[in-house]
């Protein structure tokens, strides 16, 4: 099997170029939807975040993502011991989907910060998804009805594209020039030629 990684910048595309691959019959797991899910519903996550932040910290079952947000914000103790707690609950809910799927000659793995988290060790191939920045803002204003500063302050808190690219094995242009679809066609025939 080989285990492709995705990544890219807010708005770069991500999730559009695992429509296309999903197309193509390539399973796909989305560690942000996943984390997200896990955080709400799984007891042991829930029981180590109200330990941390409080009861109070989930509203209708659901995580106050802004509040934990600005607590951890310039508080790396606080956002390490999150780190501690949630991690080994999504990589081993990770394991089981790969478990699952280990007939599957290709498999992605989307995931916002996968050099951040050190997913890029576990994969066998790493793409970035690369748009220019006033294009990924002007995306994520419309689908997310953010102001401008509010994407840019996203855009400074992550890694830059330029250096997710140098990390990358390859690069997918989703912007307004390059054709989208005949790029993912061809990758996904090289990345299904390796397995
Ligand atoms: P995030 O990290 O914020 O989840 P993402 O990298 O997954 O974003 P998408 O959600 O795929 O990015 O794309 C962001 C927005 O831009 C979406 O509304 C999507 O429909 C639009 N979009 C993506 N690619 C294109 C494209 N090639 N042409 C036009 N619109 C696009």
């Amino acid at each position: 099997m080989i285990k492709v990684g995705i990544t890219g910048g807010i708005g770069s595309g991500k999730s559009t170029v695992c429509t296309l691959f999903k197309m193509l019959h390539v399973p796909v797991y989305n560690a942000d939807i996943e984390a997200r899910a896990l955080t709400n519903n799984d007891a042991k996550i829930v029981a180590g975040v109200k330990g941390l932040f409080g009861e109070d910290i989930y509203q209708d079952g659901q995580l106050n993502r802004a509040k934990v947000g600005s607590l951890v914000f310039n508080n790396t103790e606080l956002l390490s011991k999150l780190n501690t707690i949630i991690h080994p609950v999504v990589a081993s809910h990770f394991q089981n989907w790969l478990f699952k799927h280990q007939y599957c000659p290709l498999i992605i793995k989307e995931a916002a910060i996968l050099f951040e988290s050190d997913g890029h060790k576990q994969m066998d191939k790493v793409i970035t998804v690369s748009a220019p920045e006033a294009l990924r803002i002007n995306r994520v204003m419309k689908r997310d009805a953010l102001t401008k500063e509010e994407v840019e302050s996203r855009i400074k808190n992550q890694m830059s594209e330029e250096e997710k690219v140098k990390m990358s094995d390859y690069v997918i242009y989703c912007n307004d020039v390059e054709l989208l679809i005949p790029q993912v066609v061809n990758l996904h025939k090289e990345l299904k030629s390796l397995s």
